[in-house]
Parts: structure tokens; C-alpha cells; sequence
């Protein structure tokens, strides 16, 4: 992140690592050591939170998912586990698949599913898990087994981890969850779970289910014999591996829970203090993992709220049939009403956004007397919020997608922010444009068309279009039947999350933003034919392309409207001239150099003026006719 926000501290060594953390420059071993001596605990959670807020906005995230443990028998023992138990032992159950859907209801929207190792399930008991779950509630993605359970899955049923991992997302398997590792130190495995696979093998594992597109999270158990030393390597291994895959999403600390495993720690729980340093200091070291889970079920809910000003932008939602934390004495209760984790999340000061398993927002619930504004999240808009500091703490910032932005600004939820042109026109009685935008004049690198056809032989074909945005679809229809004459053309909308997408089944995929910059040096698949959309506009009109303009609802107050454009008058005049550093994080994850960036974002103008405003009006005279 760059960002020009001074803080101070009280304790002085925490300047030197803040001025690294606001350069974009990454923590060292040292750094975190030193995060974890210092007694200046705010100083670390506001380092953290504007780490999150650079990432997530203000938002905070919630899922409502259903735990599910379909059995503690395990042939396994790991001397931490208070969880399995032996076959035959009193204490032991096993849950049947029916069992499980009789549980399961359409709110839901993630199943969780860990296990012991049982020693007589057969293979197909484990796929029809999966399969049934998805057939009955095809909207609940299941995010299922551990990588030791997948390591046990391929020894025991004499399959590669691969094979394993092909058959379960063939089935319905969406993500993976983070457990099994535990730490990363063959020290600490040796000590108290020897019998359990190590990092090497974890690693392993999750690099295979990214590679076939299954997303997965990663956990770190602290709190038993395991040093900070250890902690922050345990960071740092993670740290390496998702510069390499991109494939973890969420990184959950959890406090261990001595229970009755006999394991003696210096005090019978983890502090609150240290559980807060943990949250905070992980959202430091990782500056490639986009989420921190504050997972309450073991922090409790007080200390989890505080934790969402510590860096977390993450927390559970309604957790069904949690076992293995409260077997081992964890004392919150065993469900959180949805309105309790909204509640906790408003008096974090934060905006909850109840998600799917990928983290596209489903429905946003902002707090009374706050206006929101969305954060597009997307290179190109970069220079909005580099530097967005409104002067009102009621002022909000949530990253959303355009579409997504326009349906919830629709429902009255969302006020502010750069407006799809399209949603722009639709909902002008209800918001005034201000005199910013995103425009070009040109190409735009992350608007474009990939074709096995050239534009005249698109007639009769079908195009997937991207789900994020209306406008570059009303662009491309345009071009199609004004430009040039092609009519007949069948369109398909892609999932909203790109690894879901076969783009294999289309003739032509239109793709946007992030998604389509991307592949800007790679290309997509097997089409032969780029086309930006922009540039198309552009030699045809001779005129900008004004994708989107920023827009606020009439009806806030009017120190809110002051507020916004002042901050964004603020932000974008701070950051001309530092576009090769600014979105240095997002071009690290595009396989961008700086140069590309700067080349980039100066192809872009973000004030909109007179130019601007006739090509609006042109473009809109020319989709008008077609609808
Ligand atoms: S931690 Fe997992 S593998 Fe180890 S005993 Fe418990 S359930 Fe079995």
C-alpha cells in the first residue's frame, strides 16, 4: 500500500515498520519479532487497521455457513486434539448424510465440513457427501475437508491427491478449509502432532487444489508450545507459497483451547492481548493474503470485535454444530444470531457484508446515519482511494463491484461512489453526478473482447460477458450492430469469481478490469483476436469513453456529499504523479511492472469535462436507439 497517513506512537520502534508498511515494502522475520515484543498495542492495531482499510475499505465480511464434523472417530491421536475419539468408545458418533441435509436450510450459503479419519468410511461416501449437499441446495457452496483428510483420502483409497481432489470438485466442491498444519514447525509437530502430516505435505496439497481452481484458507493454532518465532516464520512460509499460487484467500488464527488435552501453556487460555497482537500482526506480514477471519467461536465475540479494528475484516457467520472448539472448553455460545454479528460489526465502526464463499457480496447492511460509498476494486480506480480520508467517521467505504454497486445503491444501501455509466442513467432522480469519472481516450487494456471470429463473423455466435459491469455490455452490443452491422449474437453472463468461468464453450468472452488486465500479456485460452473495447469506440467516434462517473445519492446530508468530494478531490490530486508506486500491490498480482503500471493509469482521466460529457451523450444516443 502507499499511503501519505502520518501516525504516531508510543513506541518508537513501530515508526521505522510502518514507514516500510505504507512504502509497500514487506515485513522482514526481525519486524514481526519486534510487533510482537512492543507494549504499544494501539500503535499495532492502527497499523493494522489501515492495512484493512486499504484492502477491504471498511467493510467487514460475514458468511452463513453450517459446520459440519460428520464423525469424531479418528484413527489418528494428535496429542492436542480434544475432539476424536476410537471406534467403539462411548463418546463416539457418526452422522449420517441425511442427518446432515435435515439440518441444512437455503439461507444458508457455505457448509463446512471437517472430520476425524475414520477407519472404515468407503471413498463414495465422502463424493456423495458433497454431491448430495450441492444437488439438494445447489446455491450452498461446500467448503470440505482439510489437507490431512485429503492425504488420508488418497493413501487409504490409493489415489493421488490429485485424483482426490478432481472427483470431490467434479461433485460440487468449492474451497478448501486452512486446518491440519496447525503450525508450520517440524519442532512443534514433532511435540505434540507427530503422527500428522507437515508443512511440506500441507503445502503440497493446497498448491494441488489451486492449481484446479479450489480456492482454499489457511489456519495457524498459537497458543500451546509453539514460540513467536515460530508464528512469524509460520507467516512467512504462507507468505511464499501464495506469491506463487495466489490461492489462499483467508488466513484465520486460531487461540488453542487447552481443554482436557493435557497440553500445558503458561496460562490456561490465550490473553486478549495476544490474541488481538496475533490479528494484528498477521495482517502485517501478509500483505498478499486479502482477509483475516476474527473466528469468534474460539476468540469470543467481545474480543472479536475489538479484533475487527486490529486488522480482521472477517468474521464468522451463524456456525451450526461447532464440536471440536467447545469439546475443548471454548465458552462462546453455540450460535450467533446473523443480527448479533451485524450488531458486533456496527459497534466496530464497520460496514457488514454478508457474503458467498468467494467473497462476493450478497447483501450490505450499513449502520443508521452512515453513508456508504463503493470502493471499486479495481486497478484503474486506485487514485480514488489511495489517499480518500473524509473528514466524517459516518463516511463508509465498501469495495464492490460495479454491478454489484448498482444493485445495492438500487436498494437504497449504497450512497456514493464511481457509478457504471449504464446504472448511472437509470437511477438519475435519485443521485447527482459529480465531476469525476473513469474516461479514456483510447485503449483501455481491461476492457476487451476475446473472439475466435473476427467482428463480421460474429453474427449467429454466442458471447459470455462479464458479470461485473453493464456498460462495457452496452458498449460492446453497440459496436456490434452500430459499428459494425452484426446482429443474431447470443449472450451469456460468467460467474461473478473467474475461476468458475469455462470459457472453452464461447465463441467470444468479453472481460473487465482486473480480470481482463490480467491477461493482458498472457491472453485467454485459444482465441486469436483481441479487441479493446475503448480504442474500437474511439477510431470509430473520434470521442472518450466514459465508463463511469462518480455519483451521490441525493438524499444524504449534505456534509456528507461536502465530505466525499473533498476526499476525492484529495485523492486523486495526492496521487498524480505517483501512479508507477500506487497500485504497485495490484500489479504485483497482475504480473504488471511499473512501467505497465504507469503507462496504465495515465491512460485514464478521472476528472470528466466537457469532452467527457458530449461523448456520454453520444454513446447514449447510440445504445438508446438499440434498446
Ligand atoms: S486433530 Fe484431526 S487427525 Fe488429529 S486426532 Fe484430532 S481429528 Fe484426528
Amino acid at each position: 500500500m502507499l499511503s501519505s497517513k502520518e501516525l504516531s506512537f508510543r513506541d518508537p520502534g513501530l515508526m521505522p515498520i510502518w514507514n516500510k508498511v505504507r512504502n509497500g515494502i514487506r515485513l522482514s522475520k526481525e519486524d514481526g519479532l519486534v510487533l510482537y515484543s512492543t507494549h504499544d498495542l494501539i500503535g499495532l492495531g492502527r497499523m493494522a487497521n489501515e492495512v484493512s482499510r486499504a484492502k477491504s475499505g471498511d467493510t467487514v465480511y460475514f458468511v452463513l455457513n453450517q459446520k459440519f464434523e460428520p464423525t469424531n472417530i479418528c484413527v489418528l491421536s494428535c496429542k492436542f486434539c480434544d475432539f476424536a475419539v476410537k471406534k467403539g468408545s462411548p463418546e463416539a458418533y457418526e452422522q449420517s448424510i441425511e442427518e446432515m441435509l435435515d439440518i441444512l436450510n437455503p439461507d444458508i450459503r457455505e457448509v463446512h465440513i471437517t472430520m476425524g479419519l475414520h477407519p472404515d468410511w468407503e471413498w463414495q461416501h465422502y463424493v456423495d457427501m458433497v454431491r448430495r449437499i450441492k444437488e439438494a441446495y445447489p446455491l450452498i457452496d461446500v467448503k470440505a475437508f482439510t489437507a490431512v483428510e485429503i492425504v488420508f483420502f488418497a493413501k487409504k483409497f490409493k489415489k493421488t491427491h490429485e485424483e482426490v481432489l478432481s472427483e470431490l470438485k467434479a461433485v460440487g466442491l468449492r474451497t478448501m478449509p486452512g486446518g491440519g498444519a496447525e503450525v508450520f514447525s517440524e519442532r512443534v509437530r514433532k511435540l505434540i502432532f507427530n503422527q500428522k502430516i507437515g508443512a511440506k505435505t500441507w503445502f503440497e496439497v493446497h498448491r494441488k487444489a489451486h492449481k484446479l481452481g479450489i480456492q482454499s484458507n489457511v489456519t495457524m493454532l498459537y497458543g500451546h508450545v509453539e514460540t513467536f518465532e515460530e508464528r512469524i516464520e509460520h507467516m512467512i512460509k504462507l507468505r511464499e507459497v501464495q506469491d506463487e499460487t495466489g490461492g489462499f484467500m483467508t488466513f484465520i488464527p486460531l487461540a488453542f483451547q487447552p481443554g482436557d488435552t493435557g497440553i500445558k501453556t503458561k496460562n490456561n487460555f490465550t490473553s486478549a492481548i495476544d490474541d488481538l497482537k496475533t490479528i494484528a500482526i498477521s495482517r502485517l506480514m501478509l500483505d498478499n493474503i486479502a482477509h483475516i477471519k476474527a473466528y469468534w467461536v474460539m476468540l469470543t465475540a467481545e474480543v472479536a470485535a475489538v479484533a475487527l479494528n486490529f486488522g480482521a475484516d472477517d468474521m464468522d457467520g451463524i456456525v451450526g454444530h461447532e464440536r471440536i472448539a467447545h469439546d475443548a472448553g471454548a465458552t462462546s455460545p453455540m450460535q450467533l444470531a446473523k443480527e448479533k454479528i451485524i450488531s458486533i460489526i456496527h459497534e466496530a465502526g464497520k460496514v457488514p457484508i454478508e457474503r458467498d464463499v468467494w467473497y462476493n457480496p450478497l447483501h450490505i447492511y450499513p449502520a443508521e446515519g452512515t453513508s456508504i460509498v463503493s470502493k471499486m476494486p479495481y486497478l484503474n480506480s486506485v487514485p480514488f482511494y489511495s489517499n480518500f480520508e473524509p473528514e466524517l467517521a459516518e463516511i463508509k467505504l465498501s469495495p464492490l463491484v460495479p454491478r454489484v454497486f448498482g444493485q445495492f445503491a438500487k436498494e437504497g444501501k449504497v450512497d456514493a461512489g464511481p457509478m457504471s455509466l449504464m446504472d448511472y442513467v437509470a437511477s438519475q432522480d435519485e443521485f447527482e453526478m459529480l465531476d469525476y469519472g473513469v474516461a479514456v481516450s483510447g485503449k483501455a487494456y481491461s476492457v476487451l473482447l476475446y473472439s475466435h471470429h473476427d467482428w463480421k463473423h460474429l453474427s449467429g455466435k454466442t458471447i459470455g460477458l462479464t458479470a461485473e459491469s453493464s456498460t462495457s455490455v452496452e458498449l460492446l452490443r453497440v459496436l456490434l450492430e452500430k459499428k459494425y452491422g452484426v446482429t443474431g449474437v447470443t449472450f451469456e453472463r460468467l460467474h461473478l469469481t473467474s475461476g468458475q468461468n469455462d470459457y472453452t464453450k464461447f465463441d467470444a468472452v468479453l472481460l473487465i478490469g482486473d480480470e481482463a488486465l490480467r491477461r493482458w500479456k498472457v491472453g485467454l485460452a485459444s482465441f486469436l483476436n483481441v479487441y479493446d473495447l475503448a480504442e474500437e469506440w474511439y477510431e470509430w467516434k473520434k470521442m472518450p469513453f466514459v465508463f463511469a462517473v462518480w455519483a451521490v445519492r441525493n438524499s444524504i446530508p449534505a456534509a456528507h456529499k461536502e465530505a466525499i468530494r473533498n476526499a476525492l478531490e484529495g485523492s486523486i490530486t495526492r496521487s498524480k504523479g505517483h501512479y508507477d508506486e500506487l497500485g504497485r500491490e495490484h500489479a504485483k498480482r497482475l504480473g504488471l511492472t511499473r512501467e505497465d503500471l504507469a503507462m496504465y493509469l495515465n491512460a485514464f482521466t478521472y476528472r470528466l469535462g466537457e469532452q467527457e460529457r458530449s461523448a456520454m451523450e453520444e454513446f447514449l444516443k447510440e445504445q438508446a436507439v438499440l434498446a
